[in-house]
């Protein structure tokens, strides 16, 4: 009764998780400052956990702990009242001004919940698994937090957030500044999306797509517009500049004009357009690209002449 209770209510029942403590000074060792920001060395790390462990759920653990210590360093090193939290799927660090931490742990457990079941298709049962999240209270400390690790792999820099892939044994994290009145939810929804897709192999228009359409349902906020003005700045853009470009993601970071605002609604429009159209061979595809690779996958389920797809879709 209590637990249905809490779901109706939106409070969600506990998730059970094992949470492993591993004392600071154990593994200090392990962490350098950097650029003024406690970080953790995971090569290091990755030799460690394995001298402490053979068991590798026990090791999964032990490496959650590290990450757990590593934030509670983090914690101290900031100034201003900032505290950490530990749910099931989530390791949090956020500033009390402002309820920021509070939005940003509850917007995180929401994100995890929404997503799995939307992309339930693509991910197939398969949890989204633990992540760091590091809600800041000014641009200033966000741009300090993320210097150590820009430029870097596996990284998606975004306006309003970051997400950093795990990469050679580091646990993942999203990063994000709350500015003013703004909304941590959407940015959190968008990384966390990242976060759970990151090892599926999708081409980043897909991905992109993804992202924006999780967080307009987290938030409940429908921001998706496409009307003629945008029909016609597409067919401007993507007639001047090619769709080479938005094919292998590199438009999304381009400081060209409106390319990267527009490659955003672009993936956006093509995945909604595929997902209303035919939404099993979607994520038929979307797993595919896994399996066999986006390239082939695409050939598979999208045909060979994808900028046609673009061009149907703009009615040009
Ligand atoms: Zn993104």
């Amino acid at each position: 009764m209590k637990r249905w209770l809490d779901r109706l209510l939106g409070r969600g029942a506990k998730e059970e998780a094992v949470l492993r403590d591993v004392d600071r000074e154990r593994v200090r060792f392990l962490m350098t400052v950097r650029e003024g920001v406690p970080t953790v060395d995971w090569g290091m790390a990755a030799a460690w956990l394995e001298k402490e462990t053979v068991d590798e759920v026990e090791r999964t653990h032990l490496h959650r702990a590290v990450a757990a210590a590593w934030l509670d360093e983090v914690r101290d090193s900031l100034e201003g009242d900032y505290r950490r939290w530990r749910h099931a799927r989530v390791e949090g660090l956020g500033s009390m001004e402002r309820r920021i931490a509070q939005d940003a742990a509850e917007g995180a457990d929401r994100s995890i919940r929404v997503i799995e079941e939307a992309l339930g298709p693509i991910l197939g049962g398969e949890k989204i698994k633990p992540v760091a999240v590091v809600a800041l209270e000014s641009a200033e400390s966000y741009l300090t937090f993320i210097a150590p690790y820009y430029p870097d792999e596996g990284e998606f820099a975004t306006s309003g957030g970051q997400y950093n892939a795990a990469f050679e044994g580091s646990f993942p994290f999203i990063t994000l500044p709350v500015i003013g009145e703004y909304e941590s939810a959407g940015v959190i929804a968008h990384e966390m999306t990242h976060h759970a897709l990151a090892e599926f192999g999708l081409p980043l228009w897909v991905e992109e797509g993804l992202t924006q359409m999780m967080e307009e349902r987290v938030t409940g906020q429908l921001m998706f517009r496409f009307d003629e003005e945008m029909v016609e700045r597409h067919q401007a853009r993507w007639e001047e500049s090619g769709l080479e470009d938005f094919w292998t993601g590199a438009s999304f970071l381009s400081p060209h004009e409106d390319e990267q605002e527009l490659s955003y609604h672009l993936s956006q429009l093509l995945v909604r357009a595929q997902l209303q159209r035919d939404p099993a061979r979607f994520f038929l595809f979307a797993r595919d690209c896994r399996l066999k690779g986006s390239e082939v996958a695409c050939a598979e389920h999208l045909g060979n002449d994808l900028d046609a797809v673009v061009w149907g879709n703009l009615g040009g």
